[in-house]
């Protein structure tokens, strides 16, 4: 059996649809397990709804329940001649049940209630997908992701239960066989059946673990880019498709920031040696990238991941005690409860430098937490460009006009923490 996994953009308008449809095509002798997404930007909007319930803010809440109502039906009026299809109904039923909501008493957990809603949105999705796939297709069927994946409870970002997983995935395909399975990514539930999600962009995810409790053949990604390109092209100039790459190397990439792939996919793909493809969904002759055990192609061209808006803070203990014996530990946890999310770290004797993602009001928050100890410092609006397979040449291309202010080298990896100093660059592979 192959995965195949389709984001929101894939299926974003009947169009779009048909086009997904036109891909299965090609794979008539397949076995498919195809994970979907919610529709276009419909997660974002399910954000919106959840948040004008719990802000009783009753028309935004009708305004937006309704938005996507008539986003959904648009599409379905696109992929169906025939109104009185079953599929009306049902979506019809979900809107009806959602809307309702407004007149219930507020559930005290938010997070909880979040997933109930946001969840909705890749019920939708592959609701119509099979439903329309039903008509050409006599052998495909609707799977409920909330049936087979099992999670704990912590809602908005569950883990998965592996080994429930496993066995409802066993019996799952025993007991419902068919040629193309169409499910949700993103969800799951608790063993007391309450739905949750796995965080933001989860569906790649989903697509993994379905793989690997299915022993699949293989998962395919189709985004609307060619493949895993060497760099994000909204940042950098002449970026170039990495036609194949190992796990280790793509572990690596989503972790330093890559955005194509969410991170969490490639642990149960690479632990069963199930390759992953990534292909376009609007060339799918084009081969796109494959990510597989070999590392020969590793290190053929440097890859850039930017991030911006980084704080770099440098801790120092007041009584000028070693910091790595004897205040690490105290750093950490107060790190840890500030919510941001370490990025580089970097130490000397007496102090210990930290590049951070961390929005205004947690940094704030940890400056307090951190300074009766320690002489805390810190610079914001930063960069934070790690380079993968580095050599001297592209570390210069990409600080040029930048200000180093931290640097950290391994053999593979450089991780350069810098200020932009609003000069305009030029030249191939420079930061735009
Ligand atoms: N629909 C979810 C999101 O937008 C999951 C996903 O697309 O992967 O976050
Ligand atoms: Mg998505």
């Amino acid at each position: 059996m192959k995965v195949f996994k389709f984001g929101g953009a894939s299926v974003k308008t009947a169009s779009a649809v048909k086009n997904v449809k036109s891909i299965l095509d090609q794979y008539k002798n397949d076995d498919l397990f195809v994970v979907v997404s919610a529709m276009g930007k419909t997660t974002n909007a399910m954000e919106g709804i959840v948040k004008a319930l719990y802000e009783k803010n009753t028309d935004d809440f009708c305004a937006l329940v309704e938005d996507r109502k008539d986003f959904h039906l648009d599409i379905m009026n696109g992929l169906f001649d025939d109104n009185s299809h079953l599929i009306f109904d049902e979506v019809e039923e979900i809107f009806t049940e959602l809307i309702a909501q407004k007149d219930e008493r507020l559930v005290e957990n938010y997070n909880y209630q979040y997933d109930q809603i946001v969840s909705l949105g890749e019920v939708l999705s592959t609701k119509i997908i099979a439903a329309y796939l039903t008509l050409y297709e006599n052998d495909a069927c609707w799977k409920d992701a909330r049936t087979f994946i099992r999670t704990n409870n912590a809602y908005r970002k569950a883990e998965v239960d592996w080994e429930r997983t496993q066995k409802l995935m066993d019996s799952e395909l025993k007991s419902k066989k068919c040629r193309i399975s169409v499910t949700q990514g993103f969800i799951g539930h608790t063993k007391e059946g309450f739905t949750t999600t796995l965080g933001r962009e989860g569906s790649d995810f989903t697509a993994g673990i379905i793989a690997y409790c299915t022993n699949a053949e293989s998962v395919t990604i189709w985004k609307d880019v060619p493949g895993m390109l060497n760099a994000d092209p909204k940042w950098f100039e002449n970026t170039v498709k990495l036609d194949k790459i190992s796990f280790r190397e793509a572990i690596e990439l989503a972790y330093y920031g890559a955005s194509v792939i969410h991170p969490k996919t490639i642990k149960p793909l690479q632990n069963k040696n199930i390759p992953l493809y990534i292909k376009s969904f609007l060339d799918p002759e084009a081969s796109g990238t494959i990510i597989q055990t070999s590392t020969e192609n590793d290190d053929l061209v440097p890859s850039f991941i930017f991030k911006v808006d980084q704080v770099l803070l440098s801790i120092t203990p007041k009584d000028f005690s070693f910091v790595v014996e004897e205040n690490l530990s105290d750093i950490f946890k107060k790190l840890a409860l500030s919510g941001g999310h370490i990025n580089v770290m970097q130490n000397s004797a007496v102090s210990f430098s930290v590049c951070l993602d961390i929005n205004k009001d947690e940094l704030n928050h940890l400056v307090e937490m951190l300074s009766d100890e320690y002489e805390v410092r810190y610079n914001d609006n930063l960069e934070l460009v790690t380079i993968r397979h580095y050599d001297q040449h592209t570390i210069d291309r990409v600080t040029k006009n930048r200000e180093i202010l931290m640097e950290q080298k391994t053999r593979q990896t450089v991780r350069i923490v810098m200020r932009n100093m609003g000069v305009e660059v030029e030249g191939d592979a420079d930061i735009r």
